[in-house]
């Protein structure tokens, strides 16, 4: 997954921004959070349990160029929590800075009425004078489609403008480590560990053990990127390090990205961690979109890729990558002809925009790997033909290029990569040993 070329989209944004009159006071409103990433160790719910050691963890950053503009020294930023029920008149009220023409602006705004609902728990920023007069605000909200996007309403000049775009982000590398008291997700669950990394985790480990078997006093350590809106996390990238203490066992990963868009987990001498599936959905087809956050060519906005995207010409057979039974065969709006395969009581997989089903198959058929299941196409939302395939555990998606695909290993060249690449992970794994519960974030 390559989430990192993508966000350079939205940085068009972040360049018009930066040219606005107010943009600098912003960047120096973010200033400090950006150039020192200042974290400490807590851990969530740990009055109810014994005192914990808190480390902190700061590191420089790269800051941003600043584009210097003159001061307007009466105009100042201010935010505000939405409460249940605001709306951005009520809010405005509240704050004292409503102005008639920003009012009479917000009702008829070219944005979405959708993009314009405040949501209980979300926070405005208000740009304001000390006599309340408004110049601009700007909020982060989900859109129709449930992608974030940063509404943004401002005056220039005599106008307002309003525009909801994908907002600017930056990665950092969280870092967490949990001593196991009663089970491992619980222990994950309370440090602040996504859904998504937790999944990943037992996947990942799959062909050692049963990451749900480990007990109290095992400890498990991540490192994993975490994309961040302001300051506070608003989705979560690739699992880049694990490791799993139980007994005198010892289990570390690490991901190495094969090109931009899949990668696999490695020991720490890089050898791949699991077998994979035997087989790829389509023979000898490259992967155009990995799995994970990205822009969305139709639907303009950064969400998250549940699947991945194989580069393949319409009526390309498309084959069952492991033994499983059709669990599903339908046509949907989004995803066109789709069929979904179930490997195992936990284990299923997904095929979209198919042009055909096979003719033989329905639903509670078994395949066996290798028979095809249906024909490459571009039915549904698709921008052209192709296979977008999803593999989920527990209902969860994960990514298929390290849960099921079949895992290459390392040529000599990819072998040096790995070696510094994994040194560093590993450093910051061990940088954890001795904090028996920890949350912290790097770079
Ligand atoms: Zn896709």
């Amino acid at each position: 997954m390559n989430y990192k070329t993508l966000l350079r989209l939205p940085c068009a944004g972040v360049q018009r921004l930066m040219n606005h009159r107010f943009s600098w006071i912003i960047g120096a409103a973010t200033l400090p959070f950006l150039g020192v990433m200042t974290a400490v160790a807590v851990a969530p719910g740990a009055t109810e349990t014994a005192p914990i050691a808190v480390q902190e963890v700061s590191q420089p950053l790269t800051l941003p160029a600043i584009k210097a503009q003159a001061a307007d020294s009466t105009r100042y930023w201010r935010e505000e929590p939405v409460q249940r029920g605001d709306t951005l008149s009520r809010l405005l009220n509240r704050l004292g800075v409503g102005s008639a023409d920003a009012n009479r602006f917000i009702h008829t705004a070219p944005v979405s009425r959708d993009v314009l609902k405040l949501h209980a728990g979300a926070t405005l920023s208000v740009e304001i004078n000390d006599q309340g007069e408004l110049f601009g605000l700007r909020f982060l909200n989900d859109d129709e489609n449930g992608e974030k996007v940063l509404v943004v309403i401002e005056k220039q000049g005599d106008n307002w403008l309003a525009s909801a775009e994908p907002p600017t982000t930056d990665t950092i590398q969280a870092v967490r480590s949990v001593e196991i008291r009663t089970s491992l997700a619980g222990a994950l669950a309370q440090a602040g560990v996504p859904v998504e990394t937790r999944v990943q985790l037992g996947e990942i480990f799959a062909d050692q053990l049963d990451v749900s078997s480990l007990k109290r006093g095992d400890r498990v350590k991540l490192v994993y990127e975490t994309l961040l809106y302001k300051g506070s996390p608003i989705a979560t990238g690739n699992l880049l390090a694990a490791e799993i203490e139980t007994g005198n066992k010892h289990w570390q990963a690490f991901y190495f990205a094969h090109d931009s868009e899949s990668g696999s987990y490695y020991d720490a001498d890089g050898k791949p961690l699991r077998k994979g599936f035997s087989k790829q959905p389509v023979s000898n087809a490259r992967i155009s979109s990995g799995f994970g956050m990205r822009f969305h060519p139709i639907l303009h906005s950064l969400r998250m890729h549940q699947g991945i995207d194989y580069a393949a010409s319409s009526g390309t057979p498309i084959v069952a990558p492991s033994d499983g039974i059709i669990d599903s065969m339908t046509t949907q709006s989004g995803y066109g002809n789709v069929v979904i395969l179930k490997h195992s009581a936990k284990l299923s997989t997904l095929y979209a925009h198919m042009s055909r089903f096979e003719p033989k198959l329905q639903r509670g058929s078994k395949v066996k790997a290798g028979d095809v299941i249906g024909y490459v196409g571009s039915t549904g939302r698709s921008t052209g033909a192709h296979l977008h395939m999803e593999v989920r555990v527990d209902g969860q998606p994960v990514d298929p290029s390290i849960t099921a695909l079949p895992v290459p290993g390392l040529s000599a060249t990819q072998h040096l990569a790995f070696s510094k690449q994994s040194v560093k992970l590993a450093a910051n794994l061990k940088l954890l040993r001795d904090i028996p519960v920890s949350v912290a974030q790097l770079e």
